[in-house]
């Protein structure tokens, strides 16, 4: 999925000449409909001699991964260039002005994480906000801990996982928009089923409701193709508590 403001793409799927020109790819893991799309993509920009592909990657796929594309190489007898990066979950990753991205590690059965977009901005502590404006100004040129370093995340993309992506992590339960794979929704795959492949169920979002309370938008995404969109609907409907279904919406393709 593509943000072209940020000019990222969160995964790559089986790749696609529209997203070409999309020059960072944040990669959630390895499985195959998620990554396959990688050494098109990269080749292609090559090709039309755009600017190197950033790849970002849970450290465990870096080995694999330049495996794969130097073995591409030898198959297009042309030296692909690509920039692989192994994230760093201690660190941020600047975009552009006060933004950030940073790797949220996740549950999955192979290695894997989302990512957080993030604004970092700077606060005026509580004792000072009910100052006058020319008294904030004056106090700031002497003081030095008025401000407070913050951090605000406005979207975050799951990638696949089970539930503790949400329930470990503050700043994915904080995020103003929350895309969250949600593969199962049926009574016939069960949680446990769910759980056992590494995804989550609606059932676990029901059941930990509150966790979304300060999510202002929940995309559910990578639903089993065995789902049909109406009866998609009808289950979120049926089982979401009505002031968190008022805030979800089913991506569909
Ligand atoms: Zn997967
Ligand atoms: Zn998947």
């Amino acid at each position: 999925m593509s943000i072209p403001q940020y000019k990222i793409c969160f995964d790559i799927g089986r790749g696609t000449s529209r997203l070409v020109e999309i020059p960072t790819l944040l990669m959630t893991h390895g499985h195959l409909d998620h990554s396959s799309g990688i050494p098109y993509h990269v080749s292609q920009r090559n090709l039309r001699r755009l600017p190197t592909t950033q790849l970002y990657v849970p450290p465990e796929l870096e080995p694999p991964l330049r495996k794969i594309l130097h073995l591409w190489s030898e198959i297009e007898d042309y030296e692909i260039q690509f920039d692989l990066h192994p994230v760093d979950y201690d660190r941020t990753y600047p975009l552009s002005g006060n933004l950030h991205f940073q790797a949220v590690r996740s549950v999955h059965r192979v290695p894997s994480n989302g990512y957080t977009i993030l604004e970092k901005v700077r606060k005026l502590r509580d004792e000072y906000k009910s100052l006058p404006g020319p008294e904030i100004a004056r106090l700031k040129n002497i003081r030095d801990d008025m401000f407070y370093d913050s951090v605000v995340p406005h979207v975050t993309f799951s990638g696949d996982t089970q539930i503790e992506f949400v329930l470990e992590n503050e700043i994915v339960r904080r995020s103003k928009v929350l895309f969250l794979e949600c593969t199962f929704i049926c009574d016939e795959r069960p949680v446990e089923r769910a759980r056992q492949w590494g995804h989550i169920h609606l059932d676990e979002i029901v059941a930990n409701a509150e966790a979304f309370r300060d999510v202002e938008r929940l995309f559910l995404i990578h639903f089993s193709p065995r789902y049909r969109k109406d009866r998609i609907h009808s289950i979120l409907k049926k089982k979401l508590p009505d002031w968190l279904h008022a805030k979800t919406v089913p991506f569909l393709t």
